[in-house]
C-alpha cells in the first residue's frame, strides 16, 4: 500500500484519482474506479440538467459504497450552463468530494465548505494553484501540458510544473497529465506530489462507458497522436488528432470565430464518437499518455498493477540505486 497525505485526507486506499472527463465520467466508470480503491469522479456537466446529475449520483451510489466525487468544470461553453444549480444538486445529494476546474473556485467555496465538502481544484499553473490554496481548497490537482482537454496557455510540462508547484503549495497535490503507469506514480511522488490523476488511461478500461473503437484508438495511437485546438481563442484543448481537429485548426488559422467553428467542435458531436465509435464525427479529448497505453484492463487490474509495480520499483530498483 502507498499511503500519502491525499489517501489519508480523502479516505481512499490508493493514491490514484480518475479525471473528470466530459461524456466518460459516468456512474459505470466512477463506481468501478472507487471499487478498485482509487477515487472515481462523475463529470457534472455530462448530465444535461442538475436533476439528471442527482439521478446519476444515486445510480453511482447503487454501484459502490466507496467514496466518489463530482467534477464541475467552469470554462466557456457553447450553451450557458447553470453552475449554481449543479452545485445545489451536488450538495443535496450528499456528495463529500468535489473537483473544480477551469476557473477560480472562490465563488462556490463558501457553499461547498458549509456542506462539509472537500474540494480538489484542478489547475494548470503554479499561480492558480497558489490562489486556490489561499481561498481555501483542500487539495490541488496540477495539470501539466501533457494532459487531455484544457492544458491552459503556459505550456509547461510536468517535469518542471510539479516541483515548481510543490515548492510553494503546502496542501496535498495530485499530479495530472501524462500519468498512466507505475513509473508515473513513482515519478509524481518524487516530484513532490501525493498521488496521480488519470483521465485518458481510465478511458482504456473495460468499464469505461465508451465505444470499443475509441479504446482501440487509444491503444494503437502514440504520444504524437494529439492535436491542440482553440490555441487562437486562448482556450486550448488537447484532443485526438483526427480530421475534425485538423479542420478546426485550419478554420482558426483562417480567422474564423467560435460561432463559425462551434458547430464542428461541439461536445454534442464528440459524444457521438464515444457512443457510436464513428471516430471522425467530432472532436474528443485524449492526452499524450496514449504513447504508453497498450491494453484495456479492468479498473481493478489497472489500479492494482500500478500500485504493486510502484511499490516494487521503490523497494527494488530505486533502493538498489543507492551505493553502499
Ligand atoms: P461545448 O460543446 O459547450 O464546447 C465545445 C468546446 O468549445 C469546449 O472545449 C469549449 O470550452 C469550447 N468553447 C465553447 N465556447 C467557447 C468560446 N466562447 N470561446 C472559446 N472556446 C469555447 O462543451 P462540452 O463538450 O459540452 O463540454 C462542457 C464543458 O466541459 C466545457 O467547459 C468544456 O471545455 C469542458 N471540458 C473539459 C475537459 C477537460 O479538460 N477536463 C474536457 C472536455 C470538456
Amino acid at each position: 500500500m502507498i499511503k500519502t497525505r491525499f489517501t489519508e485526507m480523502f479516505g481512499i486506499k490508493h493514491p490514484i484519482v480518475q479525471g473528470g472527463m466530459q461524456w466518460v465520467g459516468r456512474a459505470e466508470l466512477a463506481s468501478a474506479v472507487s471499487n478498485a480503491g482509487a477515487l472515481g469522479i462523475l463529470t457534472g456537466l455530462t448530465q444535461p440538467t442538475p436533476d439528471d446529475l442527482r439521478k446519476e449520483i444515486k445510480r453511482c451510489r447503487e454501484m459502490t459504497d466507496k467514496p466518489f466525487g463530482v467534477n464541475l468544470t467552469i470554462l466557456p461553453t457553447l450553451v450557458p450552463r447553470p453552475y449554481g444549480e449543479y452545485i445545489d444538486a451536488i450538495i443535496d445529494s450528499g456528495i463529500k468530494i468535489v473537483e473544480t476546474a477551469g476557473n477560480n473556485p472562490k465563488p462556490f467555496l463558501p457553499k461547498l465548505k458549509a456542506a462539509g465538502i472537500k474540494v480538489i481544484h484542478k489547475c494548470t499553473s503554479v499561480r492558480h494553484g497558489v490562489s486556490a490554496e489561499k481561498v481555501g481548497v483542500d487539495a490541488i490537482s496540477m495539470d501539466g501540458f501533457e494532459c487531455a482537454g484544457h492544458p491552459g496557455e503556459d505550456d509547461v510540462p510536468n517535469l518542471v510544473l510539479l516541483p515548481a508547484a510543490a515548492d510553494v503549495i503546502k496542501i496535498p497535490m495530485l499530479a495530472s497529465g501524462g500519468f498512466g503507469d507505475a513509473r508515473g506514480l513513482v515519478a509524481a511522488l518524487a516530484l513532490g506530489c501525493d498521488g496521480i490523476n488519470m483521465g485518458t488511461r481510465f478511458m482504456a478500461t473495460k468499464e469505461a462507458p465508451i465505444h470499443d473503437n475509441v479504446k482501440k484508438a487509444l491503444v494503437e495511437s502514440d504520444e504524437r497522436s494529439t492535436a491542440l485546438i482553440f490555441r487562437t481563442l486562448r482556450n486550448t484543448s488537447r484532443v485526438y488528432g483526427n480530421s475534425v481537429a485538423k479542420k478546426a485548426i485550419e478554420m482558426e488559422h483562417e480567422g474564423k470565430t467560435i460561432n463559425e467553428i462551434g458547430p464542428i467542435v461541439a461536445g454534442a458531436k464528440g459524444r457521438v464518437v464515444y457512443e457510436t465509435g464513428d471516430m471522425e464525427h467530432g472532436v474528443w479529448s485524449a492526452g499524450t499518455v496514449m504513447g504508453i497505453i497498450n491494453d484495456v484492463p479492468s479498473c481493478k487490474e489497472l489500479v492494482e498493477r500500478i500500485v504493486a509495480e510502484a511499490e516494487e520499483m521503490i523497494r527494488g530498483r530505486l533502493a538498489k540505486a543507492i551505493a553502499a
